[in-house]
């Protein structure tokens, strides 16, 4: 299960995103589980150098509230609890 601030990446397109609020949901890309992105390594360190949650295009789940900000987007289809994920407006001004 996704905690809050973990990233999670699709290996199929490199999309990328951090959980903001956790739900019991698998995060799916492409058809396919996301990969954690761990703690330690290099892919942690490039990740947060990419991390803007202000300019992020947020995303949720209806079925279990969990919300993601997608870090890196790609045209690949986030889905959670078997179903697409809801695009978020951000909250500007
Ligand atoms: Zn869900
Ligand atoms: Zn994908």
């Amino acid at each position: 299960m996704a905690k809050k601030g973990q990233t999670y990446f699709c290996e199929i397109c490199r999309q990328k995103v951090v959980v903001t609020r956790e739900g019991f949901g698998v995060l799916v890309c492409c058809g396919q589980e996301m990969h954690l992105v761990g703690a330690k390594g290099m892919m942690a360190t490039w990740t947060a150098a990419h991390h803007k949650p202000e300019d992020g295009v947020k995303f949720q789940c209806d079925v279990c509230g969990q919300q993601i900000d997608v870090i890196v987007e790609t045209t690949g289809i986030l889905e959670c609890c078997g179903q697409r994920m809801h695009r978020i407006e951000a909250n500007v001004g």
